[in-house]
């Protein structure tokens, strides 16, 4: 990953995050052994990329530097981005484009769904950047993805990673009506670490948004990630489980935070992977369905086959409940 991804190429030479540029440099720390991925060479991957480019998509994986992007494309396993490629926030974690973004695109629905149904996927991973500037935060262009996919794909089960819709009234109910199969909605960090590091958004507001999906059709499944490695303790972690299941939220998951450039937020931690085990022990123990703790560990990485683990762990719970 390269550690100054500040000039965005693609936009003619443009500051990919004009807000940051003030900053002081945070100097990349060197990753250990344990976060090193392997170059993507796989012919697959090929595919997968071209496939994206023919259809116009924008995907995370690129967006936002991913290092799983070799594994993951190698499986047709690609998070398209809706909406555009820049977002009105400007938080110090990601890397995904800032400014004023274009207006959206009608057809937008219409080639992801084509793309879905082309790379034959069981388990779609949708997501987009925050549109603060759209009245409705962007909620009605992601049911009309939902319903595109599902008329285009009817077999492939849909996830939903959404911003928070900046408290818009009415924006979640949208989405939730058009039935995705998983609703997640990223905490990103502990409560603390709110106004460095996600500071457009309110950790009590993203906890609300994930309980009223809940409340709102309780047979969608709710998820939501942290990234840990922030300088956040174990005690804030565990409390933030604690609020995640309060609001009976299904899935977490956990994985270190990786700093895209040097004007991003900096590493405070690599957490071993026996402290990742150690936080998934503690997730299942506080009951969550699911849960998912590594280094790597993405909201969409594997995102097919814990939807399956999902699905079954809800019906091993009910058959319990029911005996
Ligand atoms: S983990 Fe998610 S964002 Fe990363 S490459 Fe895989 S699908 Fe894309």
């Amino acid at each position: 990953m390269s550690t100054r991804i500040v000039i965005d190429h693609r936009a003619g030479g443009a500051l990919r995050h004009p807000e940051k540029a003030h900053r002081p440099d945070n100097p990349i720390q060197r990753k250990p052994a344990w976060i090193r991925v392997k170059a993507p060479t796989h012919p697959v991957y090929r595919e997968t990329r071209d496939l994206m480019r023919e259809n116009k998509l924008v995907t995370v994986c690129e967006e936002a530097a991913c290092p799983n992007i070799g594994e993951c494309w190698s499986q047709r396993h690609a998070t398209m981005m809706i909406m555009g490629d820049t977002c009105t926030r400007a938080c110090s974690f990601c890397n995904v484009r800032t400014g004023q973004p274009n207006p959206l695109d009608a057809d937008e629905p219409n080639r992801v769904a084509d793309a879905v149904a082309q790379l034959g996927l069981r388990h779609v991973v949708i997501t987009s950047v925050d549109r603060d500037d759209l009245k409705d935060g962007g909620a009605a262009h992601f049911a009309a993805v939902i319903r595109a996919i599902r008329a285009a794909a009817p077999d492939t089960t849909i996830e939903v990673l959404t911003p928070d819709f900046l408290r818009k009234p009415g924006a979640l109910e949208v989405v939730a009506a058009a039935r995705p199969d998983v609703f997640n909605h990223n905490l990103e960090t502990v409560p603390r670490l709110y106004p460095t590091i996600r500071p457009g958004a309110r950790y009590f507001q993203s906890l609300r948004l994930l309980d009223e999906v809940k409340r709102a059709d309780p047979s969608i499944f709710t998820k939501s990630g942290l990234m840990v490695g922030l300088g956040e303790a174990r005690t804030e972690i565990m409390q933030v489980m604690d609020d995640l299941r309060v609001a009976d939220v299904d899935f977490l998951t956990l994985g270190q935070y990786l700093q895209p450039t040097v004007k991003h937020a900096a590493v405070a931690e690599f957490v071993t992977p026996d402290a990742f085990a150690d936080y998934a022990a503690l997730a299942r123990a506080k009951g969550f369905l699911l849960v998912s703790a590594t280094p790597l560990t993405r909201s969409s990485y594997h995102a097919d086959a814990d939807f399956a683990a999902l699905r079954a762990a809800r019906e091993a719970k009910l058959a319990t409940a029911a005996a």
